[in-house]
């Protein structure tokens, strides 16, 4: 299998000694507070969103936010710039990541905040993830290849060293090659299950997703967990056995979950004295989502903080 090219740069740094410097300029916890509105769902260019770490804070930023999480999938890389340019700004950042997980047929997102980024347990599965998504995409652009003129070496021109790679990363080369107009119209298209490329790639079960998280002094939430159609709501007995090994809470506030969904698990979520949370799942250019479209509210992130253990935020 052919990896990713390295390049020179920030991340060819020795990755483990980044969170490290992350944690070492941590200010005093017990004199600082972080200020709303807060919005704990964004991705940068270290996987599938378009800006670098810091773009993405100035982003946030311009749209009003004043605290942030980064949750790059399968990766905590980008913490280290984020939380610089957070700083600059005046404004807490929340360290996370969101976990890709398989239930059944179903990839199920489970976002861990503040968990301790050197968890030699959560570390492997995400390596194993990352390695396996990078065959998985091969797979998928060897077999568009034979239909359409489309090359590893697209792909490859579409991400950053490195980085998580997923189907986006297949949109933007099918966009550069003129095949299609942008990343949704892809997703509509080519990447569909239905036109018969789509490969899954390697994710641990949701129970495990969540164990990894917790055990790593991590807060777990499943993200968007009630999208219509494919990716549908896990089973509520599921969920309960998710809650009942550590789960935090639900992304509730969030644009692809539907309407009913949102209702059923706000009673849940009373009902077992959870998180909820809102975000924009911001990508950049890759998606319509704007930062802070959605937020969570400052009760909601105290008690996330309170829960954590594995880090702490970077106050301003
Ligand atoms: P993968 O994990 O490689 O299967 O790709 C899934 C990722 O594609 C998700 O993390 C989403 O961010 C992104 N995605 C899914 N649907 C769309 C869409 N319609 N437009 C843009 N990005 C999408
Ligand atoms: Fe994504
Ligand atoms: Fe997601
Ligand atoms: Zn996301």
């Amino acid at each position: 299998m052919k990896s990713l090219p390295r390049q020179a740069g920030l991340s060819s740094r020795a990755p483990a000694l980044r969170p490290a410097r992350y944690a070492r300029r941590m200010a005093p916890e017990h004199s600082r507070r972080f200020v709303g509105p807060a919005d704990l769902h964004l991705h940068s260019n270290h996987s599938d969103g378009t800006e670098a770490p810091a773009e993405v804070v100035r982003q946030a930023h311009a749209h009003g936010l004043r605290t942030i999480a980064l949750t790059d999938h399968d990766r905590t890389t980008g913490w280290g710039e984020a939380a610089e340019a957070t700083a600059a700004l005046g404004m807490t950042f929340l360290p996370g990541m969101e976990l890709s997980a398989k239930h059944d047929w179903r990839s199920v997102h489970v976002l861990g905040y503040l968990f301790d980024p050197d968890d030699a347990a959560l570390r492997a599965e995400t390596d194993r993830i990352r390695g396996d998504r990078i065959g998985r995409a091969e797979r998928i652009v060897r077999s568009i290849g034979r239909d359409y003129d489309l090359h590893w070496d697209d792909v490859l021109a579409q991400t950053t060293p490195d980085a998580t790679v997923g189907r986006p990363h297949i949109a933007d080369a099918l966009v550069a090659r003129g095949i299609v107009r942008d990343r949704t119209e892809a997703f509509d298209g080519i990447l569909h299950p239905r036109e018969g490329y789509y490969e899954p790639h390697y994710a641990p079960d949701p129970l495990t997703a969540v164990r990894l998280i917790t055990d790593a002094g991590g807060v777990a939430i499943i993200a968007h967990p009630v999208t219509s159609g494919r990716d549908r709501m896990m089973p509520m007995s599921f969920l309960e056995q998710l809650i009942d090994a550590g789960l935090g809470g639900f992304e509730i506030d969030h644009r692809e979950n539907t309407e009913a969904g949102k209702a059923l698990l706000r009673e849940l979520a009373a009902r077992r004295d959870l998180i909820v949370t809102g975000s924009s799942d911001y990508h950049g250019s890759g998606k319509p989502n704007r930062p802070g479209e959605n937020t969570t509210s400052d009760e909601m992130v105290e008690r996330l903080i309170a829960r954590a253990s594995g880090t702490t935020p970077r106050y301003p």
